[in-house]
């Protein structure tokens, strides 16, 4: 690997006013797990590299009056464990506990996991199905955007060097919507995504129909993508098997899979359209499991 100069920060205004400062040829660390793999391999390395991972104040998961905050530093271990995110959002859970294998998890943070942006990502579709928002801090102060509109294309951000991705927020009127991922990869354990969904919905208990679904796909496209039209079937819909199937099978026609040396397009299809129907499903069973209070 070739040199670099390595600052830490002290917490996130510190991060930032370092960014500022050794810009642009600036990288910042977090867990590592990406970064070190790629700058081994680099041909050219950064001038010097900010390590986040002591700025306590991107370390948090709490309920705020804007939804649930998730700090950019989080890591997939601490998501598993978090009794928020098991309560409000079991599928978060569960789409960190695919993450690679324990020591991957225990140092790699949500934020990394985002802002790297490679199309397989799996903290990104059940986010995304959530309506999630990131905040951004640069020079210019603080900023929030949705998170679809963040991802530029594969592994690429709208995130400037001198700027910071400092939490993800899913927003108040979604607390504890239902959803639910899905991933299949090669095997059970350390393997990418061939595809990833996510399937978040609100149900009418009245009329048994589907209020704001939300589909997420991922490794699909340059990056995780909704799929709106299977969404726009399901708006309203009553809520049967068929039409979940239905949904899935429209859920092909929004994506753009390719053929590679782990699957063709045709087996990706094939999976979008089943993970699809399974993730539908179990958002509604999740939803069907609440209090009745709690259902919409
Ligand atoms: C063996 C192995 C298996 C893996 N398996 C999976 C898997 O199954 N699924 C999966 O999705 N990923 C997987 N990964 C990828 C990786 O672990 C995750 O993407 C991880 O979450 C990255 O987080 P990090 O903190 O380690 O990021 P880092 O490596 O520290 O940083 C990654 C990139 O993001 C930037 N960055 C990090 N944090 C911020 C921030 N707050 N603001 C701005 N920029 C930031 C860095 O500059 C860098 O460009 C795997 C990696 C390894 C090594």
């Amino acid at each position: 690997m070739k040199a670099f100069e390595l600052v830490v920060a002290k917490d996130a205004a510190h991060a930032v006013a370092l960014l500022a400062e050794h810009g642009p040829s600036v990288k910042v660390l977090a867990g590592g797990t990406d970064l070190l793999v790629e700058l081994k391999s680099a041909s050219s390395v950064p001038r010097v590299v900010v390590d986040i991972s002591r700025a306590a104040d991107m370390k948090g998961i709490a309920v705020t009056d804007q939804g649930l905050s998730i700090g950019a530093l989080v890591t997939h271990a601490e998501i598993m464990r978090s009794p928020l995110i098991r309560e409000m959002f079991p599928a978060l859970a569960d789409a960190a506990h695919t993450i690679g294998a324990v020591q991957t998890r225990n140092m790699g943070t949500l934020g990394g996991n985002l802002a790297t942006c490679v199309p397989s990502m799996d903290s990104g579709p059940t986010l995304v199905a959530l309506d999630a928002l990131v905040t951004i801090a640069g020079p210019g102060g603080r900023h929030q955007m949705p998170l679809t509109g963040f991802f530029a294309g594969s592994r690429k951000t709208l995130l400037e060097p001198e700027e910071l991705l400092l939490e993800i927020i899913i927003p108040r009127q979604n607390l504890g919507k239902p959803a639910d991922f899905q991933k299949f990869g090669l095997r059970k354990g350390q393997a990418l995504a061939l595809v990833n969904v996510a399937a978040s919905l609100w149900i009418d208990r009245e009329r048994n129909t589907c209020v704001a679904p939300r589909i997420a796909l991922g490794a699909v496209a340059p990056t995780v993508i909704r799929a709106p039209a299977a969404e726009a079937y399901l708006e309203g819909r009553a809520i049967t098997l068929e039409a979940m199937a239905e949904a899935g099978r429209i859920a092909v026609g929004d994506t753009r899979p390719i053929s590679d040396f782990r699957a063709s397009a045709d087996y990706r299809r094939d999976l979008i359209a089943v993970l699809t129907r399974r993730a539908l499903a179990n958002a509604y069973a999740r939803a069907m499991a609440k209090p009745e209070g709690e259902k919409r």
